[in-house]
């Protein structure tokens, strides 16, 4: 198992390289680190009838809204539901967590994202206020018990820590929402340096990047002042951009152009930048995407609950922009549920197959790889970090899967991807390891009924 220093792991197929391979293993040293990708090394741990593949990344989360789960999917009264109606919904909740609630609620959203394989997360985190709108005395309290959520239970977190300033171009300010709000700019930058120095943020486990909420809740220049600061600092930069029709249409009322113009004609965009959703875009936004190299995180599994619309991944894939993965608003936590229905959701509006396949490859793979790739490979590089693969010094994080299950059963190494892809059970999910560290064997996390039980209680307490 293991020389002192290093740990390896032998599975029957590991996927390296874009394919599975048989009769390789890894090997990683005491920094989490993977070393070696070698036939032999004496001691690996043997994970026989599993496959080994690189942890998910989930780039795009608000771990509270685990809480309002199975509450929002009833009619409001009197009204067409809408993403709207839901909002003042999840608010409501929002207004009622503590800090020890809101460690409760973070810490069961990832665990369950453990359980699943995703072993990184990029946390957009934008409540900072007591519930009377007071900022606490430490102005970061609440994004330090998110990291130390995601910390208990083992997996790494970019802390995407939120900027929120007024509840739109023309609306009154609205009273559910300040919790959320640092007025200026100055705030803001001060708040966030503040972060930097929490003894939370440690060891590539815990970092922090900036997240202007959306160009409804953070005017022109509060946007310019904190996204240059971001620059500054070569801080990664997540925005909700074009999830709903009315966003677009109240920022060309306000600014005589569309969420994405605004950005690129104020030079906003680049390659640290994560537009989220991205849904409500034309053709010439998505080649001014493509040009400044900035990514794009669809969360498709909470853009169906939420009737948002459909990504048009296919003509983000055909400019060369890369896609990630976010569960969002924890309504299902399935980062492969949202990897497949990133192609479904084109197949229903379409009534095509196979949409997102490269044009140029017909192997069983190719299709599946690329959506794949958004769960992986795509989501480390929009939150910042060299993730999502298995290479000699990527970090070990990865996960197993059992190759009996009956939802992938009979499968080959060629159409191994694409089971995975396609029709995986969250259930055969049976290792988790991040940074070398096992964090969940044989599909159970050691802390899995403790975190269950306060969470429970939360619900009790919020709900009855
Ligand atoms: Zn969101």
């Amino acid at each position: 198992m293991s020389d002192g220093t290093n740990r390896a792991w032998l599975p029957d197929l590991i996927y390296v390289d874009g394919r599975f391979q048989s009769d390789r293993g890894i090997v990683c040293d005491r920094s989490g680190n993977i070393t070696q990708i070698s036939e032999n090394y004496p001691n690996a741990i043997r994970l026989k009838g599993r496959a080994l593949l690189p942890g998910l990344v989930n780039a795009h989360s608000h771990a509270f809204q685990r809480v309002i789960r199975g509450r929002t999917e009833r009619r409001s009264q009197n009204t067409t539901d809408s993403f709207w109606t839901w909002r003042e919904q999840m608010y409501a909740a929002a207004n009622r967590l503590e800090a020890k609630d809101i460690y409760a609620a973070s810490r069961m959203a990832f665990l369950e994202m453990a359980l699943t394989g995703i072993t990184a997360v990029g946390e957009f985190h934008y409540i900072h206020n007591s519930p009377d709108g007071s900022a606490y005395s430490d102005p970061n309290l609440l994004a330090r018990e998110v990291i130390r959520a995601a910390g208990d239970v083992g997996v790494r977190i970019a802390l995407l820590r939120v900027a929120y300033a007024r509840a739109g171009y023309e609306p009154e300010a609205n009273p559910q929402q300040i919790r959320f709000i640092e007025e200026s700019p100055e705030t803001y930058v001060k708040h966030f340096e503040q972060l930097l120095d929490a003894p939370e943020l440690k060891d590539g486990m815990a970092w922090a990047g900036v997240a202007p909420h959306s160009v409804r809740a953070v005017p022109l220049e509060y946007l310019k002042t904190i996204v240059t600061f971001a620059n500054e600092r070569g801080l990664r930069v997540h925005m909700h951009v074009a999830e709903q029709p009315a966003e677009v249409s109240a920022c060309i009322e306000e600014y005589g152009r569309s969420p994405v113009a605004l950005l690129d004609t104020e030079g906003l965009l680049g390659s640290r930048f994560t537009a989220v959703h991205a849904i409500h875009v034309t053709p010439k936004a998505i080649g001014t995407m493509a040009r400044a190299g900035a990514f794009v995180c669809a969360c498709p599994t909470t853009e169906r609950n939420l009737g948002d619309g459909v990504v048009p991944v296919d003509s983000y894939f055909d400019a060369g922009v890369r896609v990630a993965l976010g569960t969002d608003s924890q309504i299902q936590i399935d980062l492969l549920e949202d990897a497949r229905e990133l192609e479904y959701h084109l197949r229903l509006q379409k009534t095509a197959r196979n949409v997102l396949a490269p044009p140029d490859d017909a192997s069983s793979a190719a299709l599946a790889q690329r959506l794949f790739d958004c769960a992986t490979i795509n989501g480390a590089a929009s939150i910042g970090f060299e993730g999502g693969k298995l290479e000699i010094g990527a970090p070990a994080d990865f996960f197993t899967v059992d190759l009996d299950d009956p939802s992938i059963a009979g499968s080959s190494p060629d159409d191994l991807l694409a089971n995975i892809v396609f029709s995986l059970s969250r259930s055969a999910v049976r290792d988790v390891v991040v940074g070398g560290k096992q964090i969940v064997e044989n599909g159970k996390h050691i802390d899995k009924e403790a975190i269950v039980a306060s969470f429970g209680d939360l619900q009790k307490r919020l709900w009855s």
